[in-house]
C-alpha cells in the first residue's frame, strides 16, 4: 500500500525542508506528520495523534490551530528552530485532485519578522561568514526587521567569534564545505543556529544594496546571505539597507568571555538585563534609540575624535535641561520607524501601523527645533539631517482613518473624500440603508400592520417579516414568499431585492477597494523607505545621547580626559551598576591611579573585601568612556583602551566540559597572546583553581610575563600574599590592598582601597559571617594554626616548590598565610592611620 496523495505531496515538500519543521496547511490548521510531529509535540507540549495515511501504519500527527500559530512559532524559533510555513495556493474549491501548496516563507531565528517574538530594543541580527585560504573571514550581518546591513573583512576566527558575540547573532549562514569544527563550536558553545547557502553571487534585484562594495570576498559573503534570505523569505526585500563596510580594528576588542564577566548586555547569572551596563545606561525613549545603545556598548569606540565628539554631544545635553525634556517627552511618543519602515516594504504592515508611522512623523519637527536651541556641532548636524518627511505623513494622512481596524480586508480603513469611486459605493451603500431603514415605515403605513418589519441575514439578504396573524392584510401580487418562520413568513418585493443588489454590490466592491487604495498607499510608503530609514537612524543616535546625559547627570558622572601616555588617573571612581542597585548602604568610591610608572596593580585583601568590584569598576568606566558616555568618578583620565581582557570569578564552562581551572587558564592563555601595550587586563585571584603551589607558581608568573613582555595596564588581585613581595622585583607593579577590620571578633569590610599589601586574611571570618556553625568554625582556626606551624617548616627550608618565590623572610610567613591567625585586639594595632581614618568615615 502506498500513501494517499495529500501524505506523497507532504513528504515531497519536507523533503526540501528536512532542518525544519514543515507546518502544513490543513484547513484551519497546521499539520505536522512523522519525526516532525513527534518532536513538535515534545517541544509544544501539544498532542500527538496519528492518522492513516493509506499504509498499513498509521502515521504520527499532530497540529496547531491557524490562528494560533504565531505562539508555536515563537516558542521554537527560540528554541533555535526553523519553520517552514507550507499554504494551500489554490482555491480548495478548485481544486483537481489534492489542493496546491507551497511553502510561502520560512522563519528562522536570524529571519524572524514578528513582533511577539522580537523584543523592541534588541536587534535580530543574521550573519553569514566565509573563509578564505588565506587565513582571513568574510563576515556580513544584516538585520531583517531593520534592514541594517554590514560587511566587514575579520583576520581570525577568534575574532569572527568575537563579532558574532558583539552583534548577538541568531543564526550563521556558511558554505556547505565550511569547516565542521568551528560550525560545532558556533551552535555548541554559543547556541547559534547554522544554517547553509551555497549561492554566494548578489541576487540581481538586490544588487543596489552591494553598490558600495567591490572587495570580492565580501560580495561573495553578502552574497550568501542575500541568497539564503531570498530563498528563505520568498518575498520583497526593498527595505535592505545599502551594506556599509566596517573595520574590525575601529572597535575595542572584547571577547566572548569577558563580555559575559563584564556583564554589558546579560548578567552572569541569568542572561537578564537587569544588573547590567545596558539596563543601567538605557533611558532611551525610543526601540531604535534603546537597539543604537546596544550597539554602541557593544562595539566602544577607538577614534579619539569620535569619542570627544560623543562627549561633547552629552555635555550639550546636559546642559541643555528644557530642550533635552522637550526632546525626550516628544521622542516617547515615536513608534519604532525603522521596524515599521521594515514591515511596510515586507508587506505585513497593517493601517494601524500606518497611523503609528504618522503620528511618529507628527513628533519630529518639535524635536528638530528643540535640538537646534542646543549648542553643539553634533547635534546641529544630526537635526540637520533630519528630513520630518512631511510628504509621507500628508500621504498618510489624507488616505488613511485615525482609527483604523487591525484587519486590512474588511474595510473601515480610507478616509471619505479621498477616492471618487470608493465615496461613489460608499454612498450608495449609505443611500440604500438609509432606504431600507425608511422603508419600514413605508410598508408599515401602506399595509397597516404595525408590526411589519424589514432585516437582514446573510442566507437570503433583506427581507420583509410578517407575523402569520397579519398575513391576509397583505396586498396580493407585490410580496414574493422567501422564507417561513414559526409563527411569521419573510417576504421580498422587486424594489427590495433591486436595492439589496445595489448595496451588497457597493459593498463587496467598497471592500476590494479599499484594500487596493490601503496596497496603493503601503507602496507609496515603501518608496521613501530610504528615508525613513535614515531619519529613525538619526533619532536613535540623538535617543541614546540624551539618555547618556540623564544617566551622567543623575549619576554624577563625570567627563572623562584620554591621556595619550597611558596614564590612568580616577578619584573617587565607583561600580556604576552597584551603586545603582545598593539601596540602604553607600558605595565606598576608590581612586585608581597608574601612571607611567605603574602597568600591574596588585590587589590583595580578603575575600569580599571588594577586589573584584575594584577591578571590574575600571573596566565599565574604561567601556563607558569609550561608548561616549561620562564615567562614575570625581575625576577622571584613561588611556584609549584597544582591547579589555578579563578573567573574573568562577564561571565553569560546563557546556564544553571543561573544568573551572583548564577555563581559567584558557582565559589567561587568550589575554596573553592577544594583548598589546595599549589594552587593559583584569585577572581575578589566578590560580585558585589548583593546588597552591602551583597556583602562586602560575600567578606569579604571569604576572611577571605580562609586566615584562606586553606591559599592558593590569590588575591582578590575588589572595597569595607571597605576591605582594614582587613589588621592587618587577619596577612597574605596586601593591595596593582592600581595607578590612575586625571588631568584637567579627571582620568589617571597609571596601576602600589602600596602599600597599594587606596583612591579613579573613577567610575563617567569612565562613562565619555566612553563618556556618560557631563549633566548626573554631575547629578551623585550630587546623589552620596547625597548617601554619607546618607551613612555617617548609618555608624554612627551601626547595624546589618555594624557590620560585622571590625573597621570603622568615618573618613574613605568618603573613603569607591565608588565613593567618587572629587574636581580637592585636589586629587594631595594626592598622594603618589610612585604615582608622576610612574606618571613622565609615563609620560616621
Ligand atoms: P572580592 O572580589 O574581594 O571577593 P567583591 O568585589 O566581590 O569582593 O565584593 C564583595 C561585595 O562587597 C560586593 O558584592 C559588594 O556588594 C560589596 N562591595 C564591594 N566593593 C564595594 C564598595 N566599594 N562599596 C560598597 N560595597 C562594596
Amino acid at each position: 500500500m502506498t500513501y494517499t496523495p495529500m501524505i506523497q505531496q507532504y513528504l515531497s515538500i519536507k523533503a526540501q525542508y528536512e532542518d525544519a519543521f514543515l507546518f502544513f496547511r490543513l484547513g484551519d490548521f497546521y499539520e505536522m506528520f512523522f519525526e516532525d510531529a513527534k518532536k513538535a509535540a515534545r517541544e509544544l507540549e501539544i498532542t500527538l495523534t496519528s492518522r492513516d495515511g493509506g499504509a498499513k501504519e498509521r502515521i504520527p500527527m499532530c497540529g496547531i490551530p491557524y490562528h494560533a500559530a504565531k505562539q508555536y512559532i515563537k516558542v521554537l524559533v527560540e528554541k533555535g528552530f526553523k519553520i517552514a510555513i507550507c499554504e494551500q495556493v489554490e482555491d480548495p474549491k478548485q481544486a483537481k485532485g489534492v489542493v496546491k501548496r507551497e511553502v510561502i516563507q520560512l522563519i528562522t531565528p536570524g529571519t524572524v519578522m514578528d513582533d511577539q517574538t522580537l523584543q523592541p530594543k534588541q536587534n535580530n541580527y543574521l550573519t553569514s561568514i566565509t573563509s578564505f585560504d588565506d587565513g582571513t573571514y568574510g563576515f556580513a550581518v544584516s538585520d531583517l526587521t531593520t534592514g541594517e546591513t554590514k560587511v566587514a573583512s575579520v583576520p581570525s576566527w577568534d575574532s569572527v567569534i568575537q563579532e558574532i558575540t558583539a552583534f548577538e547573532t541568531k543564526e550563521v549562514v556558511v558554505a556547505p564545505s565550511f569547516e565542521s569544527s568551528e560550525v560545532d563550536s558556533l551552535y555548541e558553545r554559543l547556541n547559534i543556529t547554522v544554517s547553509y547557502e551555497d549561492g554566494i553571487d548578489i541576487p540581481e534585484p538586490l544588487e543596489q544594496i552591494a553598490s558600495r562594495i567591490d572587495q570580492e570576498k565580501l560580495r561573495q559573503t553578502l552574497g550568501r546571505l542575500l541568497c539564503y534570505l531570498i530563498k528563505t523569505q520568498k518575498r520583497s526585500l526593498d527595505h535592505l539597507q545599502m551594506a556599509e563596510v566596517y573595520t574590525v580594528l575601529d572597535f575595542m576588542a572584547i571577547d566572548p568571555n569577558s563580555r559575559r564577566n563584564l556583564e554589558l548586555a546579560a548578567t552572569m547569572r541569568d542572561k537578564k538585563t537587569y544588573g547590567t551596563l545596558l539596563w543601567l545606561l538605557d533611558q532611551t525613549k525610543t526601540a531604535m534609540g534603546g537597539r543604537k545603545l546596544k550597539q554602541w556598548i557593544e562595539k566602544p569606540l577607538l577614534n579619539q575624535d569620535s569619542i570627544e565628539a560623543r562627549h561633547s554631544a552629552v555635555e550639550a545635553m546636559i546642559d541643555s535641561f528644557f530642550e533635552r525634556e522637550t526632546v525626550r517627552t516628544s521622542l516617547s511618543q515615536v513608534y519604532d520607524l525603522e521596524r515599521l519602515v521594515g514591515r511596510v516594504a515586507f508587506g505585513n504592515v497593517n493601517a494601524r501601523e500606518l497611523i503609528q508611522l504618522m503620528r511618529s512623523l507628527e513628533q519630529i519637527p518639535d524635536v528638530i527645533t528643540a535640538l537646534q536651541v542646543i549648542t553643539n556641532d553634533t547635534i546641529r548636524e544630526l537635526s540637520r539631517q533630519m528630513d520630518p518627511c512631511d510628504d509621507v505623513k500628508a500621504m498618510i494622512k489624507a488616505g488613511v482613518r485615525g482609527d483604523p481596524p487591525i484587519s486590512v480586508t474588511e474595510g473601515g480603513i480610507i478616509k471619505d473624500g479621498y477616492d471618487d469611486k470608493l465615496d461613489k459605493y460608499r454612498h450608495i451603500s449609505r443611500n440604500g440603508k438609509a432606504w431600507i431603514a425608511e422603508l419600514e415605515q413605508q410598508e408599515r403605513k401602506a399595509t397597516g400592520i404595525k408590526s411589519l418589519k424589514v432585516g437582514f441575514n446573510k442566507v437570503f439578504g433583506y427581507y420583509i417579516e410578517v407575523t402569520k396573524a397579519n398575513i391576509p392584510s397583505l396586498p396580493e401580487g407585490r410580496y414574493e414568499r422567501k422564507q417561513t418562520l414559526a409563527n411569521a413568513e419573510r417576504y421580498i418585493t422587486p424594489e427590495l431585492k433591486e436595492k439589496e443588489k445595489l448595496i451588497l454590490e457597493a459593498e463587496e466592491k467598497l471592500v476590494d477597494l479599499e484594500y487596493e487604495l490601503f496596497q496603493q498607499i503601503r507602496e507609496q510608503v515603501k518608496a521613501h523607505a530610504v528615508r525613513l530609514q535614515t531619519l529613525a537612524k538619526l533619532i536613535s543616535e540623538i535617543d541614546v545621547l540624551q539618555s547618556f546625559a540623564v544617566v551622567s547627570e543623575e549619576g554624577q558622572y563625570v567627563k572623562p580626559v584620554f591621556s595619550a601616555d597611558r596614564i590612568i588617573r580616577m578619584k573617587a571612581c565607583r561600580h556604576p551598576v552597584i551603586e545603582k542597585v545598593m539601596k540602604n548602604q553607600t558605595f565606598v568610591a576608590n581612586d585608581l591611579y597608574m601612571d607611567d610608572d605603574c602597568e600591574t596593580l596588585l590587589i590583595t585583601g580578603p575575600n569580599m573585601g571588594g577586589k573584584s568590584t575594584y577591578m571590574r569598576q575600571a573596566a565599565l568606566s574604561a567601556i563607558m568612556a569609550q561608548i561616549g558616555c561620562f564615567v562614575p568618578a570625581k575625576s577622571a583620565v584613561l588611556p584609549i583602551f584597544d582591547q579589555i581582557f578579563t578573567r573574573i570569578g568562577a564561571a565553569d564552562d560546563l557546556v564544553s566540559g571543561q573544568s573551572t581551572f583548564m577555563v581559567e587558564m584558557l582565559e589567561a592563555e587568550y589575554a596573553l597572546s592577544h594583548a598589546t601595550q595599549n589594552s587593559l587586563i583584569l585577572l581575578d585571584e589566578i590560580g585558585r583553581g589548583t593546588s597552591t603551589y602551583d597556583g602562586i607558581a602560575l600567578a606569579q608568573a604571569i604576572v611577571e610575563f605580562i609586566h615584562d613582555h606586553i606591559s599592558a595596564k593590569t590588575l591582578f588581585s590575588t589572595h597569595y600574599h607571597e605576591l605582594t613581595n614582587l613589588q621592587g622585583e618587577l619596577p612597574r607593579l605596586r601593591n595596593v590592598h582592600v581595607g578590612a577590620m575586625e571588631e568584637d571578633g567579627k571582620v568589617v569590610f571597609l571596601h576602600k582601597v589602600m596602599e600597599g599589601q594587606a596583612d591579613k586574611s579573613y577567610g575563617i571570618h567569612v565562613a562565619q559571617l555566612a553563618g556556618l556553625p560557631e563549633a566548626l568554625i573554631e575547629r578551623a582556626g585550630a587546623i589552620l594554626s596547625v597548617l601554619e606551624s607546618d607551613q612555617a617548616k617548609v618555608m624554612e627550608t627551601p626547595g624546589p616548590m618555594v624557590s620560585g618565590i622571590k625573597e621570603t623572610q622568615p618573618d613574613e610567613i605568618e603573613q603569607l598565610t591565608f588565613f593567618a591567625e587572629q587574636k581580637p585586639g592585636e589586629e587594631k594595632e595594626k592598622l594603618t592611620s589610612a585604615e582608622r581614618q576610612a574606618i571613622k568615615a565609615l563609620k560616621a
